[in-house]
């Protein structure tokens, strides 16, 4: 169905798609330039990045805040999904999200449905020797691993709008929790003299939200100095 003008449109100098570049099944569309990330490649950059500036990262999984807080006076919790246990946040609930990665058949273009009130997601996004196609979308499902009956349907899906990726070799599936909350929480709190910075909640968009929110923590980090 027709719809109106998306409300990013201008934040990404959106213009509309000709009809010869719709793709099938498609009234209208908006071609734009945007950054696209490889995550597990942005990942490594980042932890270099934290190396290099002097820090070291250490897996631990924790009980409680308190064990957190007997190894150091100030904590940032960025927990996502897990705040709801440590620190018994009922209002985070995790979205399920399902992806397939499969060898790029030469895609240079990403396509995102942005049907309103969509039953489903579907989208594919090129990166280089790659391409990443969802998705799903399943509110209050924890499960970590990869279902079958759900991978095939967004390769259909995909398929259906870009048919060179029918025969594209799977070489991956991930699947995430987004960690959904009402509003992001980005606030301090003392705990027996120690500081408390929790900034999590970022639901579907904490890629994007990310740089923007860790220079908000540093700031309220700074005025509880
Ligand atoms: C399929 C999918 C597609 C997405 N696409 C986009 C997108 O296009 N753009 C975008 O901006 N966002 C996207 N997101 C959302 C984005 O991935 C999340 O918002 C983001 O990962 C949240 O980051 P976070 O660090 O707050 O939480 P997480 O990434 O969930 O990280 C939390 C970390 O805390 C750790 N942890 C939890 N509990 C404990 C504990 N008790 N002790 C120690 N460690 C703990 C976990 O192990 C994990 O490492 C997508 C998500 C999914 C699933």
């Amino acid at each position: 169905m027709p719809r109106d003008v998306p409300a990013w449109a201008p934040w990404v100098d959106a213009g509309p798609c000709a009809p010869g570049d719709l793709r099938p099944g498609y009234v209208e569309g908006w071609r734009y330039r945007a950054p696209v990330v490889d995550m597990p490649r942005y990942m490594g950059y980042l932890a270099d990045r934290l190396a290099q500036a002097g820090g070291r990262l250490r897996q631990h999984r924790y009980a409680s805040l308190e064990e957190a807080l007997s190894e150091a006076p100030v904590i940032v919790n960025c927990t996502g999904t897990g705040a709801r246990a440590l620190v018994g946040d009922s209002s985070v609930e995790a979205v399920r999200g399902q992806l397939v990665v499969v060898e790029n058949p030469g895609i240079t273009t990403f396509f995102c449905d942005d049907t309103p009130e969509a039953d489903e997601l579907t989208y594919f996004y090129p990166q280089s020797d790659v391409v990443v196609l969802g998705g799903t979308s399943d509110r209050g499902n924890w499960d970590l691993r990869p279902d079958g009956a759900a991978a095939a349907d967004i390769l259909r899906r995909c398929a259906q709008i870009e048919p060179s990726l029918a025969d594209a070799r799977v070489v991956g599936h991930r699947v995430g929790l987004r960690p959904v909350r009402p509003r992001v929480r980005l606030d301090t709190e003392n705990r027996d003299g120690a500081l408390v910075l929790h900034n999590y909640g970022h639901g579907g968009a904490g890629l994007t939200l990310s740089w923007g929110c860790a220079r908000e923590a540093v700031d309220l980090l700074h005025a509880a100095e």
